[in-house]
């Protein structure tokens, strides 16, 4: 039967992370891993070259910031939670639930496929 996964967290890592190859990630800021954005197991991710990095939601609906290191790659020793005092607090609110609508709205259309 065809599987649809609900969510990367689900899912193994599939991009030769020599950390995570296929197993999950349940850490973010592993100082070892080299996981792409583009990874299997990599939650829904927002893009953001205006601050130098990425954003996501962890398993627990806790946005992270990542920073980047070249066009592609990500400095997982210095991921952390989105929280308060953090630069980017003030738009945290409005990311988390503009990715949290996205993976619903997303959810919606594989389960009508
Ligand atoms: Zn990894
Ligand atoms: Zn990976």
């Amino acid at each position: 039967m065809y599987h649809v996964y609900r969510s990367a967290y689900d899912r193994a890592c599939d991009c030769h992370c020599p950390t995570h190859h296929g197993q999950p990630r349940f850490a973010y800021n592993d100082p070892g891993c080299h996981c792409l954005a583009t990874c299997a197991s990599q939650p829904m991710t927002v893009l953001a070259p205006q601050i130098g990095g990425a954003l996501f939601l962890n398993y627990h609906g806790t946005l992270w910031f990542v920073p980047g290191l070249q066009p592609g790659h990500w400095d997982w020793r210095y991921a952390t939670p989105v929280d308060l005092g953090h630069p980017l607090a003030d738009a945290a609110d409005l990311i988390e639930q503009l990715l949290r609508d996205t993976h619903e709205g997303l959810l919606l259309l594989i389960h009508r496929v």
